[in-house]
């Protein structure tokens, strides 16, 4: 595998081998998976379509830029530019009450880290390279043939074998379809818009997150004091009409949603709409043999920007399961104790999500009495502070029942 180049090869792993693991889906989380089970010497083939590329915009970033915790960036260990929030500042339409969370206060490095998701993927995929048991095989899924000792996954005209297949191939993953496994849906129907903008004043590297009633809009803080990734979440028509305006008209409504909190919005990059279901998959290891994890196995509200965490966080779970106990990875019955344990970390975080936005798009004059009173009483409690912060990076109480 040699990640990012026009002449990487579509190495072809021997037909008749059999694999400990194959992982379907190179993005993020699927190539993370990938290296952390190479790491432990594992036999691994990592699948997608094609190789992962790094994708800048006109401003110099991936507009697919997000915010991962410390351990998220402890787990990948591969060189990456990451850079960090220091502070994070939110606040509501109508409201007099702000609240900040500083890296000082949690007495952390940083709150979060943020990367380019392109270039990470490529990082990954380069550190896969380096590992002789890890294969690239590059293709797409087609069919599943389920077995007693291993399962078979077929990519048009070849299969391999694998005791134990991780599906990572995102929201609309075509294992869960072949696998027959459906997804709960816990809420949802808006869509982000998503881009990159260069704004008058330097950030200081403060994120700052904005909740009115349709939505929360986020400026996230990348290395250039003046750039900010832009998640606006809103109704999906609202994101759709946003991302059909012209850059002036869209910079002034921008400025308008973020109070001028950092100034004129000077330049905007491409944007893309996301949509953003709430949803989880019935089970998290549905067939003997086979996992889901990542979007493939729930996709969540970006608004606190845990997606990719929680995702890194199943890989975690994988790893260490594989590291205690060398046998057969795929033994049935193994992952009944982790699908149940991701299962319940995943309600937990969608909860958390459709608690915030239905809070916060809850009107009037009443909901945002209550709601300013509740900030001011936190943002005054530091103790308090601490403890969300440390749920937030999954270093928390609850984040270690799971
Ligand atoms: C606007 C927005 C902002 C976000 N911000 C944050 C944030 O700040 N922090 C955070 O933690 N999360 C964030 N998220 C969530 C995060 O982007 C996702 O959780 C994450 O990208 C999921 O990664 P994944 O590897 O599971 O799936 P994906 O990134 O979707 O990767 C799936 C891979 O599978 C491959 N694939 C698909 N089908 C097949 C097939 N049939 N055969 C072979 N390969 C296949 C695809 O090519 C792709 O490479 C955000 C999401 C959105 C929409």
């Amino acid at each position: 595998m040699t990640a990012g180049t026009e002449t990487r090869s579509a190495t072809s792993a021997p037909q008749a081998d059999l694999y400990d693991a194959v992982v379907v889906g190179a993005g993020l989380v699927g190539a993370a998976a990938a290296l952390t089970l190479g790491r432990i010497g594992l036999r691994v083939a990592l699948i997608d379509h094609r190789l992962p590329r790094q994708a800048v915009g006109e401003l110099g970033f991936d507009v697919r830029s997000v915010a991962l915790s410390q351990q998220s960036i402890d787990l990948m260990d591969v060189e990456i530019d990451a850079s960090p929030i220091d502070e994070m500042c939110v606040w509501e339409e109508h409201g007099g009450s702000r609240i900040t969370f500083s890296a000082s206060e949690a007495q952390v490095e940083a709150l979060a880290w943020m990367i380019e998701s392109s270039r990470a993927c490529v990082a990954l995929c380069d550190a896969c390279d380096g590992i002789s048991t890890v294969d690239w095989i590059e293709g797409s899924v087609s069919g599943f043939v389920p077995g007693s000792t291993a399962v078979t996954v077929e990519l048009g005209n070849r299969s391999v074998s694998t005791r134990l297949l991780i599906g990572a191939d995102g929201a609309d993953s075509k294992v869960r379809k072949l696998v027959g496994t459906g997804m709960a849906d816990r809420s949802g129907g808006d869509a982000a818009l998503a881009t990159v903008v260069r704004v008058e004043h330097a950030h200081r590297r403060v994120a700052y997150q904005r909740f009115s009633e349709t939505g929360p809009l986020a400026l996230l803080p990348l290395a250039d004091p003046r750039c900010c990734a832009v998640i606006w979440s809103t109704a999906q028509d609202k994101a759709h009409a946003l991302a059909a305006l012209d850059d002036t008209v869209l910079a002034a409504a921008l400025e308008g949603a973020s109070e001028l909190v950092l100034g004129r919005i000077e330049k905007i990059d491409r944007r893309f709409v996301f949509p953003l279901p709430q949803r989880i998959v019935r089970d998290f290891n549905p067939a003997p043999r086979v996992l889901f994890i990542g979007d493939a196995a729930h996709t969540l509200h970006p608004l606190a920007g845990q997606g990719v965490n929680l995702g890194l966080e199943d890989v975690a779970s994988i790893a260490e399961e594989a590291q205690r106990d060398s046998g057969d990875l795929g033994r049935p019955g193994r992952w009944r104790g982790f699908a149940l344990r991701r299962r319940t970390r995943a309600e937990m975080m969608i909860a958390l999500m459709t608690g915030f936005r239905e809070g916060y798009a809850y009107g009037g004059p009443f909901g945002r009495w209550i709601r300013n009173s509740g900030v001011r009483m936190i943002d005054a409690a530091p103790g308090i502070k601490r403890r969300l912060v440390r749920e937030a990076m999954g270093v928390g109480v609850l984040a270690r029942f799971s």
